[in-house]
């Protein structure tokens, strides 16, 4: 598949051999990185968009450097590291409560703790998620070295993604797990956010020149 050929190669110049690439299902246009696999995710969708030229490779490329980014701001070792002593901790609560409440009750307890750590996770999640979507955004801008085209991309993407028909079930399980799991800035809020940037840069550029 000579699209896929294309993209390897570019991803081999963008991550220098360090990460793998894969390409996973899904009709939308999406991307992700995994820090625990060194792996760039790509959907079927994504290379799809490319093949039929609803994409160009300066998008493909744009995808990249934003994973990019992933891979050299997120480091989720600590907070693996935090998700297991709780899960450990939680685990060992329930053992010791055991010989103390009745079963019903023991269920109650056990989902409403699993709620509050999941809960907690996502209130720190959330925010911490948006501002590294954005950094990583301005990581693709810079070594692109166009925040229009970046732009350009994102807007396209957003646009073809709209127009992609999905069963609802897909559509809601993916919601609730982006909030779940962790939001992403909705498309409009990372432009305002590259342009406000922008306009930022080009007034220093001109006070100090
Ligand atoms: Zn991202």
């Amino acid at each position: 598949m000579e699209a896929l050929n294309e993209i390897r190669r570019l991803a081999e110049r963008i991550f220098c051999g360090e990460a793998r690439l894969k390409v996973i299902g899904g009709r939308l246009i999406q991307a992700d990185y995994n820090p625990t696999t060194r792996t760039v995710r790509l959907t079927r969708g994504l290379v799809e968009a490319y093949r039929r030229g609803h994409i160009t490779l300066r998008n493909v490329e744009a995808i990249l450097w934003h994973e990019h980014g992933e891979k050299t701001y997120y480091k989720p070792r600590k907070l693996l590291a935090v998700l297991f002593l709780t899960l450990v901790a939680a685990v060992h609560i329930i053992f010791c409560i055991i010989h103390l409440v009745v079963v019903y009750h023991m269920i109650w307890f056990t989902l409403g703790l699993l709620v509050g750590i999941c809960l907690t996770m996502a209130c720190f999640c959330s925010p911490l998620n948006r501002a590294k979507e954005l950094l990583c955004d301005v990581h693709a801008t810079v070594n692109m070295g166009s925040v229009k085209e970046f732009i350009a991309t994102l807007s396209r993407i957003d646009k073809l993604n709209r127009d992609v028909k999905i069963n609802p079930l897909s559509r809601f399980r993916g919601l609730f797990m982006e909030k779940l799991c962790g939001e992403h800035p909705e498309t409009q809020e990372r432009v305002r956010f590259l342009e406000r940037l922008k306009k930022v840069c080009e007034n220093k550029g001109r006070a100090s020149g």
